[in-house]
């Protein structure tokens, strides 16, 4: 079947075309309907239909492949690197399991998981799954406060974490975080486990605080029998990256997760079972979630968590573990990829790499340089896809797993099945035509594995994502883009990043793209800033690959863009610049280079990667103010 006949089906008749995707993981009761949209936009998928996550990403391997690799574990911070076959992964879930019951966790109660990338975090997640408990992971890098706010939103039971994370090969302690956050929230978890990994000094709390290794053995021989939760069954939350401000509590269901985990495995990842995923995010992201954890492993494929960055012990790190673990699907984010992007290529090519298939990118847009430099060293296809925290699978895709459907640079390819995609003009609401700039919108209802809604708030759940445009109940994504004729969507930028020069509406997306084109350039951010002629102009932050070789560097560039879209979309300024400042994801954060240009307070950045960047951005603009 080609691709529109598949993408068709499942918009006209998502009761037959999810009904047969269904098929592909275990009901213990099968579902009274495919699909509940009787109050729109709440969809409710498999309604009545009894399942487990854990059950199908553990227990439905065991008979057929109990003694293949399930998971690895590698950190090049402690140097351990350790697989589990699915049936030692059972045992360890069934301990974890067995230590959340015996301290009163059960069915509906929520979990926090903060933890370091240690295979410890997915039994805790899979134990979570098993007993119909709420997981809500939190990245390991946050601080207290984030911490805190995200402890009162969430209310958990129980919080599982490590004594310490590692990072450079530097030990972050984790546990004194926690006590502080605990200490900031007006609401306590009862109880508190601790993985210690012999890193970091830290104290017990008296009657609070559990130690995993003594309960673990405690445990050693446990069997904790699945609990049975209907598809609609909430399974986690998990906040969104905070890029635009206040991070959201995504909440997922159950049933219809697993089953648009599966069919994006076959059908977009091409992953086949008995094979291994190396998905290079973390458990704290949504990646990790649905491309560490519970994708793969509900697909029969081995997956890799890798605690450690891309450069240590050097830049071939991930490529050697491809070798090693014969990767055919990986997975990683062009931020990734533009670190790698300053060493030297053959740190890539070093490794037999003949098992990998695709190279999969999404959580950024791919400018094309960072595409070509990628595909060029490692000569596999690379493939970008787009989509968000809330809706948890690709949005927009290549879905080779359909069709080999041809790539154009600079687009995530085209709406997945499922998604019945809309371009939108924000203030009317209209249906665009090819290659006008609109909302990327998603008229509901949303697939399965999307947000049921916000956690605990159904009211803010419909105000922020389906009443933005006018006269219509529909998603919108927040992104700008425009679609060709050929139905290839581009991402140019947020919603709120779209600059209006003197008329004239751009993405910041263009403007990077073109700025980045440059030979010397490895990275840059554009923002709009206020103009008094001009309504808004647009402002360029760049890294340049060399920067012993800077001179004439802003002149060229504003040349480029120039040549390549015309003098409207020149940066009145671009600033160079050795950081972007990013979040924990990676994500370059544009509201705060935005503030800073604009000389106003950056606001809420409890979610950036290292607070510093800003100084440094700002000295940057007032050296140059200076010399002009
Ligand atoms: P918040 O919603 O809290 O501001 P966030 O939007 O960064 O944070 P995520 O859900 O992690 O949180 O990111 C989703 C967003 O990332 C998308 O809406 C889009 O802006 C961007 N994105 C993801 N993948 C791609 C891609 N392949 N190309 C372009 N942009 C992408
Ligand atoms: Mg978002």
């Amino acid at each position: 079947m080609s691709y529109k006949t598949v993408h068709a089906q499942s918009i006209q008749d998502p009761q037959t075309f999810w009904g047969e995707e269904a098929k592909h993981i275990h009901w213990e009761k099968p579902f009274d309907t495919v699909l509940d949209y009787s109050k729109p936009p709440f969809a409710h998928w498999f309604k009545g239909g009894l399942t487990n996550l854990c059950y199908n990403a553990v227990d439905r391997h065991l008979a057929q492949r109990g003694d293949q690799i399930a998971l690895v574990a590698v950190s090049t911070e402690t140097d351990i690197e350790k697989a589990y076959t699915f049936k030692e992964l059972h045992a360890e879930v069934n301990r974890m399991a067995a230590i959340l019951k015996a301290n009163g966790v059960g069915k509906g109660d929520r979990v926090l998981i903060y933890m370091p990338m240690i295979a410890e975090a997915s039994f805790a997640m899979l134990a979570c799954a098993r007993i119909g408990a709420i997981h809500s992971v939190v990245f390991g890098g946050f601080a207290s406060h984030s911490l805190a706010s995200r402890i009162e939103d969430a209310t958990p039971k129980m919080i599982i974490t490590a004594e310490a994370g590692m990072r450079g090969g530097k030990a972050v302690p984790y546990k004194p975080l926690l006590d502080e956050a605990i200490a900031l929230s007006s609401y306590k978890p009862a109880k508190v486990l601790i993985v210690n990994r012999g890193l970091s000094e830290f104290v017990m709390v008296d009657g609070r605080d559990l130690d995993y290794t003594a309960e673990r053995l405690a445990h050693l021989h446990a069997e904790v029998p699945v609990e049975w939760v209907d598809a609609t069954h909430t399974s986690y939350i998990l906040y969104t990256s905070g890029t635009t401000g206040k991070p959201k509590g995504v909440q997922r269901d159950t049933g219809g997760y697993a089953v648009a985990l599966s069919s994006a495995m076959r059908l977009i990842f091409c992953g086949k079972p008995g094979e291994t995923m190396f998905t290079t995010s973390d458990i704290g992201w949504v990646v990790g979630h649905s491309f560490i954890i519970y994708g793969p492993l509900i697909n029969g494929t081995a997956t890799i968590m890798y605690e450690g960055t891309p450069l240590r012990p050097d830049g071939g790190i991930w490529w050697s573990l491809v070798e090693k673990y014969k990767v055919s699907v990986m997975f990683s984010a062009p931020t990734a990829i533009r670190v790698l992007k300053k060493q030297d290529p053959a740190f890539l090519t070093k490794y037999d790499l003949s098992s990998l298939r695709t190279l999969f990118l999404a959580g950024e847009p791919l400018d094309e340089p960072t595409a070509t430099w990628i595909h060029e060293a490692i000569g596999k296809p690379v493939v970008d896809n787009y989509w968000q925290t809330e809706t948890g699978w690709p949005i927009l895709a290549i879905q080779r797993g359909i069709e080999v459907m041809p790539h154009k640079f600079g687009s995530p390819g085209l709406p997945v099945f499922g998604y019945n995609m809309k371009l939108l003009d924000e203030a009317t609401g209209e249906e665009l035509g090819p290659d006008q700039k609109g909302v990327v919108a998603i008229e509901g209802p949303l697939p399965p594995g999307c947000m049921q809604t916000v956690w605990g708030d159904d009211a803010r759940y419909v105000k922020t994502y389906w009443s933005t445009i006018p006269g219509k109940l529909i998603y919108s994504t927040f992104d700008w883009g425009i679609k060709d004729k050929d139905g290839y969507y581009f991402i140019l930028g947020r919603t709120d990043d779209v600059i209006n020069v003197a008329g004239h509406r751009l993405g910041t997306r263009e403007i990077e793209e073109s700025i980045s084109s440059h030979a010397n350039i490895s990275e840059v951010a554009v923002v709009g800033i206020e103009d008094k002629l001009k309504g808004q102009v647009a402002i360029g932050f760049a890294i340049p690959k060399d920067a012993s070789n800077v001179a004439n560097l802003e002149a060229e560039l504003m040349k480029t863009v120039d040549s390549q879209l015309g003098a409207v979309a020149r940066p009145a300024r671009v600033y160079i610049v050795t950081a972007l400042p990013k979040t924990r994801s990676g994500k370059i954060v544009r509201r705060a280079l935005q503030a800073v240009a604009e000389g106003r307070d950056p606001g809420d950045i409890s979610t950036m990667e290292d607070q510093t960047v800003l100084a440094h951005i700002k000295t940057v603009i007032q050296e140059s103010a200076k010399k002009a």
